[in-house]
């Protein structure tokens, strides 16, 4: 913290990690004499670059681009960009450093990296868009590769950004190779990769439940966002019959007391993704009432799935959900939880789902994607369904055997030793690299 003291986001992860693993890392000797938790906390290079691009009004404007290059131990670096104007150093350093974890959870050959831009999308035409990505994609494209570096989207960068960033990358490198994940499915793209960050997480929930002999079946379900992760996850559990009572965004939340049917979640995508509105303007019909400015964890709900943002569900929050006996959580979204917050989970004997090891399925399936690119081939939806499925299924397993001794499964310390444990091995092997 002395030598990063602006770095609240990035401090606020590694203290959750080294909380769960300090316990096995006292007892590590030989890593220890070789650094390996300092290495795996300290960036492999920060890239930070100007974005000069020209608005509608042909006036230049300058934005300020990041790629952090985590950790490549484990494989070329993957993570996504997110163009939003709150992003910082801090808060790449911090995704980065998760993504290193969790895609060693996946046990497909991935390293960790995030980027993006201090870019809002939000105000701007399809051609401010457009033009911003490419002068993105002028400094990027020397830095990525299938071999060397692999971005995909997070917020604010979904297909129609990928497909942009891929055409220029294509066009200034003249390589058709996989160096960005989330294209079209017809240029390269992954058959359920939409989908997967969302469904992976139910598949996730799915197996928690299941410790307990439950379903999801009638579960009242919040779901906070209503992005990319939270509409996919509130599209599955509609599937398993949950009962989705919530979407919200930065307006406000949106509460459906009866739950909501497909019908209105292909509204509510349409008017998330195409009509690009606030949900506040939204006509979710006479069970549907809008709570301003305010988040879904006043609401009575069985499960809370967190699918926005960091540190979006603090310990008011927490302490209210327990209150209205909340049964359990899974993040969709990268840490939506303060520490406080998760502390009044373990308190309560409430489990919850790390989003390193419950939002493991988008990442999982961009690996995929880097591996039928490789190939040349595409596989049919179902078939990445199935690994998709598997995987998921195989994080739970690896949280349990790492959760401490307790009443619930700790499945924060579970993913982080899990995923800690494998980078470490491999840091220590390389000795000072
Ligand atoms: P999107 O950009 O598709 O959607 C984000 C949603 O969250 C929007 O509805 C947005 O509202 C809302 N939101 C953002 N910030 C806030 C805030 N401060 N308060 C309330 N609502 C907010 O992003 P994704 O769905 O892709 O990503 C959501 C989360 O999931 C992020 O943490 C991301 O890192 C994580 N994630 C995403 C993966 C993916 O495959 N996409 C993979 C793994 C993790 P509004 O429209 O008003 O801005």
């Amino acid at each position: 913290e002395e030598k990063t003291p602006n770095e609240p986001e990035f401090h606020q992860a590694v203290e959750e990690v080294v909380g769960s693993i300090a316990g096995w890392y006292l007892d590590q000797t030989e890593m220890r004499k070789n650094a390996v938790l300092e290495r795996c906390t300290e960036p492999d290079r920060v890239l930070q670059f100007r974005v000069a691009w020209e608005d509608d009004d042909q006036q230049i404007q300058v934005n300020r681009g990041w790629r952090i290059q985590f950790n490549q131990s484990m494989g070329p670096y993957k993570g996504g960009l997110r163009f939003a104007p709150t992003v910082s150093t801090s808060i790449f350093k911090f995704l980065g450093f998760e993504q290193t974890l969790k895609n060693s959870l996946t046990g497909l050959p991935m390293g960790g990296a995030k980027g993006g831009a201090d870019f809002s999308p939000k105000d701007k035409s399809p051609q401010e868009i457009g033009r911003f990505c490419q002068a993105f994609m002028q400094e990027l494209y020397r830095h990525i590769g299938p071999d060397t570096d692999v971005p995909a989207g997070d917020i604010g960068v979904g297909r129609r950004e990928i497909s942009i960033l891929f055409g220029h990358y294509i066009k200034l490198t003249q390589k058709w190779t996989g160096a960005l994940t989330g294209k079209g499915c017809h240029f390269g793209g992954s058959a359920g990769r939409t989908e997967a960050t969302g469904y992976g997480c139910i598949y996730f929930l799915g197996h928690m439940l299941d410790q307990e002999n439950k379903e999801i079946k009638d579960k009242r379900i919040a779901i906070s966002g209503a992005g990319n992760v939270a509409l996919h996850a509130a599209r599955k559990a509609i599937e398993l019959e949950g009962k989705v009572i919530s979407l919200s965004d930065s307006s406000g939340t949106m509460h459906f007391a009866d739950g909501m049917t497909n019908d209105l979640l292909d509204q509510v995508d349409d008017w998330k993704n195409n009509q690009r509105k606030s949900l506040s303007e939204f006509d979710g019909g006479k069970n549907a009432d809008f709570l301003e400015d305010q988040n879904p964890w006043g609401l009575e709900c069985d499960i809370a799935l967190p699918c926005a943002t960091q540190n979006e569900l603090d310990e008011q929050d927490a302490k209210r959900l327990v209150e209205n006996k909340v049964m359990m959580l899974c993040d969709g979204a990268n840490m939506p939880l303060t520490a406080k917050a998760q502390e009044v989970f373990i308190n309560a004997n409430v489990p919850h789902a790390p989003g390193k090891a419950s939002n493991a399925g988008g990442v999982a399936v961009s690996g995929l994607e880097q591996s039928q690119n490789a190939q040349r081939l595409s596989w049919d939806t179902e078939n990445v369904d199935k690994r998709l499925r598997e995987i998921m299924s195989k994080i739970h397993k690896d949280c349990i055997e790492n959760s401490p001794d307790g009443k619930i499964i700790n499945y924060r310390d579970g993913a982080n030793l899990a995923s800690f444990k494998r980078v470490a091995e491999t840091m220590n092997a390389f000795w000072l690299s």
